[in-house]
C-alpha cells in the first residue's frame, strides 16, 4: 500500500488512543492489517527483479507518496502544537504505520542484499493483497477520506 493512507491511519490511531504505548503498537499493527486491503502500488520488486532498481515512473510515484505523506503527517501533528506530548505521540504513530515499508527502501535504492532484509522484503511482498490501478487507487482514497473522518469526528 501507499505510504499516504498508511500515515493517515497511522495519525488517526494516535488523536483517539492517547496512549503512546498503546498508540504506537496499533500503528505498527495497522500497517499490516491495510496491507489486506486490496490496492495499487508501484512495482518496486518486480521492476527491481527485472531491471536491478525500481523503474523511474514507480520512483516517481514513491517520491510524491512519501512527499504526501510528511506534508499530511506533519499538518495533522501541527494542529496539536499546544500539546506537545500528543504531538510527539502523533509523530511516533506516523512512523510507526510505515515503518515496516521504510525499513526495505535500502533493498530498493541502496542495492543492500543483506539476507535478513530480503527475507523481510519477501515477507512483507507476501502479504500484500493487490488490485488493477483504479479500483485499487480508490481503496486507498476511501482510507485516507476514513482516516481523515476519525480524526474530525
Ligand atoms: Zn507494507
Amino acid at each position: 500500500m501507499l505510504e499516504t493512507p498508511h500515515v493517515v491511519v497511522g495519525a488517526a490511531i494516535a488523536t483517539k488512543v492517547v496512549s503512546p504505548a498503546l498508540a504506537i503498537p496499533l500503528a505498527l499493527a495497522s500497517h499490516f492489517v491495510l496491507d489486506k486491503v486490496p490496492h495499487w502500488n508501484p512495482h518496486l520488486f518486480t521492476e527491481t527483479q527485472k531491471l536491478g532498481h525500481p523503474a523511474k515512473k514507480s520512483t516517481f510515484v514513491a517520491v510524491a507518496d512519501v512527499g504526501l505523506a510528511l506534508v499530511i503527517g506533519l499538518f495533522i501533528t501541527s494542529r496539536f502544537a499546544t500539546q506537545p506530548e500528543r504531538a510527539v505521540t502523533i509523530l511516533a504513530c506516523c512512523l510507526a504505520s510505515v515503518l515496516p515499508d521504510i525499513v526495505k527502501w535500502p533493498y530498493y535504492y541502496l542495492k543492500n542484499r543483506w539476507e535478513p532484509l530480503k527475507r523481510w522484503v519477501l515477507f512483507e511482498r507476501s502479504l500484500q493483497v493487490n488490485a488493477t490501478f483504479w479500483p485499487g487507487m480508490l481503496t486507498q482514497l476511501l482510507i485516507i477520506a476514513t482516516g481523515f473522518w476519525w480524526i474530525s469526528s
